[in-house]
């Protein structure tokens, strides 16, 4: 994700700021939210909600994010939990905005739906969806007019 919009997730959520609370060195201390920025509005849905949820509490959050990546075209986030007793419901925040990322586009934030790109799955927009694919058919151009190129060579070679 792009750094403006990390740093004010750091800046609205202080406990979001990675290797603040850690001893170990985990992925987040080292490239933050690995995904794109579509994504953005998802993480920070999440962080409202522990921020609430340990405010109603009237405890310190007591959470450490590990890692934030795609995996399998969704949103994954991993945490420590320090009271393993909060671990369900922090579990239940995770997983409601793991769902609502398979509904985000991780391009651009809007309605997306899961697609297969060549057996890479990606929440996409339509329209993002279809930039991809044009995307896609000009890499396909080029490469079969390389080879093209390459072909007519060894012909040329051949009839020496
Ligand atoms: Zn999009």
């Amino acid at each position: 994700m792009n750094l403006e919009l990390e740093y004010q997730l750091v800046k609205d959520f202080p406990w979001m700021k990675p290797g603040d609370s850690v001893e170990t060195y985990e992925p987040y201390d080292a490239y933050g939210c690995e995904c794109a920025d579509g994504w953005y509005e998802v993480i920070r849905g999440f962080c409202t909600d522990v921020t609430n949820l340990y405010k109603e509490k009237g405890l310190p959050i007591g959470i450490t994010v590990m890692q934030i990546k795609e995996k399998f075209g969704l949103i994954r986030i991993y945490v420590n939990v320090d009271d393993p007793e909060m671990y369900p419901v922090i579990n239940k925040i995770i997983e409601k905005w793991e769902e609502a990322s398979s509904r985000t586009c991780e391009l651009c934030g809007t309605d997306g739906a899961i697609c297969n790109k060549n057996g890479w799955l990606q929440v996409l927009c339509t329209d993002c969806s279809i930039e991809q694919d044009q995307w896609a058919k000009e890499l396909n151009r080029k490469r079969e007019e390389e080879l093209a190129k390459i072909r007519a060579e060894k012909e040329r070679l051949n009839e020496r």
